[in-house]
């Protein structure tokens, strides 16, 4: 914590690691402690931060502050998502780039972890306004990245637009046409089921989860966090598998539709406007919207956070029980604080934290830089059907840990346990890099 002053997300991050990792660790100890495998994975091989310089419409120059954590290459070229948003920081970067590594171990694919972004907050701005900084941001990035060693993706902010900005820079820096970013446009090496992949991919692996447990999505009522690419697209395939998604929310409130939300409306008012998501009473009007917190007091079965970190605080949790509850399935990146999942394990609901059920996107854009590789493009049933299998597989690999070592059904442990040890095993067959 001395080290890392200020940066409490990444103690966070590191410390539900560190706390799961003790049954593996003393397997054995004395090498772990000789290769300081631990300390090692804790400190990012690099961090770079720096300056976003660009012009507003007004003629006026604004200055952001960009980063790339460049987190851990051992199991493959770093990748992970930036983020634009005014709460970017280094320790909220540091926390992904984290988690990242573990993600990516999970998928069974050659990515290592690392994320970066900007305290830009794109909302508001003319496109002309988000090319100027997406490429002045690149201006920068782009010597430090490259389609064997480091490639960003989206995050919160960043989506199809930016991606596209940010490697129009790319090319016209570079002079290279490579795969250098995903989630890219389908016209220009961009693979289909990317924008799907991470909320679909939640859906898969929770109900992988139930199937398990001889249940099923269907029939269920969910409830879905977020109206973003996440968010979205958890509710298209939750609804596809029969569960009913009856609340959708944003940062400014969120909205309840008993009957069932058309995500139709909800793609058009962000997808197509970038709306916000109280316009959804516009069209639905049976529908109620309420300003602030408070979509975790809604009666529902499964919930599925697709906003933000720390999202689901320890009331929401007690909430989410109270009303039947009965589980909590990370679509973004550590939605529930500590002290809520604590509580979730205490009362035993189900928990499936975000390094594993949040994958897909990740997962997916790995198989787009393999046909960027191969210079080819897949269909969308085939990408679809290998993003489902290797779901089906993160289920596996971390059920499997946690009953191993004694912990059935606590996807936490098993999803720390199972990535950190093929992440241990190449670091230390690598020696002390
Ligand atoms: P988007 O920017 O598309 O959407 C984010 C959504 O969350 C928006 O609706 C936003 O509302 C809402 N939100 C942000 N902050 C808050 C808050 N404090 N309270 C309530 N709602 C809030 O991002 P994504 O959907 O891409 O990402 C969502 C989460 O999923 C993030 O944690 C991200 O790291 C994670 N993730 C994303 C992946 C991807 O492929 N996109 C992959 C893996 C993880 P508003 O518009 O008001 O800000």
């Amino acid at each position: 914590i001395d080290k890392n002053p200020g940066e409490p997300e990444f103690h966070q991050a590191v410390r539900e690691v560190l706390d799961s990792l003790r049954p593996v660790i003393d397997e054995n100890e004395a090498m772990y402690r000789r290769d300081a495998i631990l300390e090692r994975l804790i400190e990012p091989e690099r961090v770079v931060s720096f300056r976003v310089p660009w012009v507003d419409d007004k003629g006026q120059v604004q200055v952001n502050r960009g980063y790339r954590v460049q987190f851990s290459s051992a199991i493959g070229p770093y990748k992970g998502g930036l983020r634009f948003h005014p709460s970017v920081n280094q320790g909220i970067v540091k926390f992904l780039g984290f988690e990242q590594i573990f993600k990516n171990a999970l998928t069974d694919l050659p990515i290592g972890g690392g994320k970066g972004g900007a305290d830009f907050d794109p909302k508001g701005k003319s496109d002309r306004e988000v090319m100027a900084f997406c490429q002045s941001f690149m201006n920068e990035l782009y010597r430090h990245i490259g389609a064997n060693t480091d490639v960003p993706a989206g995050d919160i902010g960043v989506g199809g637009r930016e991606v596209g900005y940010l490697y129009g820079q790319y090319k016209r820096l570079t002079g290279r046409y490579e795969g250098v970013l995903t989630g890219k446009g389908l016209t220009f090496g961009g693979s289909l089921v990317r924008k799907e992949s991470t909320g679909y991919g939640l859906v898969y692996i929770t109900e992988e989860m139930l199937r398990n447990h001889e249940m099923t999505m269907s029939g269920k009522t969910v409830i879905v966090s977020g109206s973003g690419n996440v968010a979205i697209y958890a509710t298209e395939r939750a609804q596809h598998f029969g569960a009913k998604v009856v609340a959708l929310s944003d940062s400014s409130g969120f909205v309840y539709d008993p009957k069932g939300i058309r995500i139709d409306i909800v793609k058009d008012i962000k997808e197509k406007r970038r709306g916000r998501i109280k316009e959804y009473v516009d069209e639905v009007p049976s529908a109620k919207y309420t300003e602030g917190r408070g979509i975790w007091n809604i009666p529902c079965d499964i919930a599925l956070p697709c906003a933000t970190q720390n999202e689901l605080t320890l009331s929401d949790a007690k909430a989410l029980k109270e009303n039947g509850c009965f589980a909590i399935c990370e679509g973004a990146n550590m939605p529930v604080t500590q002290e809520a999942t604590d509580y979730v394990m205490e009362s035993e609901m189900f928990f499936l934290p975000g390094k594993a059920s949040n994958a897909g996107g990740v997962t997916t854009s790995a198989l787009e830089m393999t046909q960027n590789s191969e210079r080819l493009y897949w269909s969308f049933e085939k990408t679809d059907s290998r993003l489902k299998e290797i779901m089906v597989n993160i289920y596996a690999q971390i059920s499997g840990a946690a009953k191993d070592y004694g912990y059935e059904d606590n996807y936490v442990i098993g999803a720390n346990i199972a990535a950190f040890k093929k992440i241990a095993d190449a670091m230390h067959s690598q020696g002390i890099v």
